[in-house]
C-alpha cells in the first residue's frame, strides 16, 4: 500500500527506531510512547487489521517477535502488555495491523 504509513516504515521510506526485524515482521519504537517502553510490532505485509488478516500463522510470528522484543527492551522479568487496537471502538488510528508492547511501569487495568 503506497500511502500507508506503516508500509512506508517497513520499506524504510520513513525512518523508525528498529528494535527487531526478520523476513516477515518489524518492530520499532512508538513515536508517542504511552509507557516507558512502547514498541509496535507489525507484519511487513499490509493488512488493515486483525479482522482482515487471512494468515493466522502471521500472528504466531508477531507473538514470537513480541517475546524477543520483551527480552531486548528488558521487560520480560516484570511483565508487559500486548494490545491490538482494532477498528473505531478499539481506538485504531493507523490502518495497518500492529501490536503494541507496553511495559516498564505498572499498567492500570481496565484501560480507560
Ligand atoms: P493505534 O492507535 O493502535 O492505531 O496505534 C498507532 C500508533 O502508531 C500510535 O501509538 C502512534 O503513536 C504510533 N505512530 C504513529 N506514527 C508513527 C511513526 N511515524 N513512528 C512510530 N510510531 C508511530
Ligand atoms: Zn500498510
Amino acid at each position: 500500500m503506497d500511502n500507508c504509513l506503516f508500509c512506508r516504515i517497513a520499506k524504510g521510506e520513513i525512518p523508525s527506531t528498529k528494535v527487531y526485524e526478520d523476513e516477515t515482521v518489524l518492530a520499532f519504537r512508538d513515536i508517542s510512547p504511552a509507557a516507558p517502553e512502547h514498541v509496535l510490532i507489525i507484519p511487513k505485509a499490509h493488512y488493515d487489521n486483525v479482522l482482515k488478516l487471512d494468515d493466522d500463522a502471521l500472528l504466531a510470528k508477531m507473538f514470537a517477535a513480541a517475546r524477543t522484543v520483551a527480552k531486548t527492551v528488558g521487560v520480560s522479568e516484570n511483565g508487559f502488555r500486548l494490545v491490538i487496537n482494532t477498528g473505531r471502538d478499539g481506538g485504531q488510528t493507523v490502518e495497518h495491523l500492529h501490536m503494541h508492547l507496553l511495559g516498564a511501569r505498572e499498567l492500570g487495568w481496565p484501560p480507560g
